[in-house]
């Protein structure tokens, strides 16, 4: 029998460190645009893996507010703090082929190296080391991202070898993400430009751990009226309920898209006629200024 394709599927993966803010809306609805104008599903995974930055009550906060969106998950919402036992059997893994080593390196002791570790470079033994994922010279990763186009990156020159458990114990990011987007079938990762330099590290314990590599699509940045990045200020424009489909207009067109011409005020049906419309190939590059919002293409 040929074997089952992969039905396509998508997700929205915040972490709760507050509300729902422009920047995440834009990356909850397009992730849920590229999943269903396709016929795919579309997942949510709270990503509360770091509790010293987590805010008591954010993430039922954003489920309220995605729930109000109408932006309703297929299947139950995954949080990775239930999930560490995968974790640990992939660094277990990593370990064992040599890939992770444990490393007593400070962060003093590195921002001698500009903060990147291609050796550890001694110092006390600590009680508290971090495992670190080998990244020996010529480890170089090259994609084409459906909206920014071609990306390269030499990962042993920008990154070095990357933190996968942290000296604090916890989980970090890059490990958690990659074990869960392969252990829950995701075809297509569509998230914010923030996170396009994370991709070359993600795509290397891809490599490592035998995984098969998603599709990726990094949506515009949205920057706030003093250009800095709105995902990195706190509660930036916070989707406040009132008006759902104003909300999810408002990121629609910030995503490039020509004006819906719906009249409905219920957001499921606003969503229904917008998938059928979407189209991905009208997403600017960005970044885009979230105050001025015309709906322009960049210009190519
Ligand atoms: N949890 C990450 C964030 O909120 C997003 C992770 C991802 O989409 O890969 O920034």
């Amino acid at each position: 029998m040929p074997p089952t394709p992969t039905p396509p599927r998508g997700r929205f993966a915040p972490s709760p460190t507050g509300a729902l803010h422009a920047g995440s809306l834009l990356a909850a609805l397009g992730s849920w645009l590229f999943a269903r104008h396709v016929g795919g599903e579309w997942h949510v995974r709270i990503e509360d893996i770091d509790p010293p930055r987590e805010v008591a009550g954010a993430a039922d906060a954003q489920l309220r507010a995605l729930a109000r969106l109408g932006l309703q998950p297929d299947g139950a919402v995954v949080r990775q703090s239930t999930r560490g036992a995968l974790y640990a059997q992939a660094l277990e893994r990593l370990l064992d082929q040599g890939d992770a080593f444990v490393c007593h390196c400070s962060r003093s002791a590195l921002a001698a190296h500009a903060g990147v570790h291609r050796r550890c470079v001694g110092g006390a033994p600590r009680r508290d080391p971090s495992i670190r994922l080998r990244v020996p010279q010529g480890t170089r990763v090259a994609f084409e991202d459906a909206i920014q186009g071609h990306v390269a990156e030499d990962v042993h020159a920008v990154t070095g070898d990357f933190v996968l458990r942290r000296a604090d114990g916890y989980w970090a990011y890059q490990l958690a993400v990659v074990v869960d987007d392969a252990a829950q079938g995701m075809t297509g990762i569509v998230r914010g430009a923030d996170l396009l330099g994370s991709t070359a590290r993600q795509m290397v314990l891809q490599q490592r751990l035998g995984l098969p590599v998603p599709r990726y699509a990094h949506l515009p940045l949205l920057l706030d009226a003093r250009g800095h990045k709105l995902s990195k200020s706190l509660d930036a424009l916070p989707f406040d309920g009132t008006d759902p489909v104003a909300a999810l207009a408002g990121a629609w067109l910030l995503l490039g898209q020509q004006p819906l011409a719906a009249t409905t005020t219920d957001p499921r049906d606003w969503l229904v006629l917008a998938s059928a419309a979407f189209e991905p190939g009208r997403i600017p590059r960005g970044p885009l200024a979230a105050s001025h919002n015309t709906g322009d293409r960049d210009p190519p």
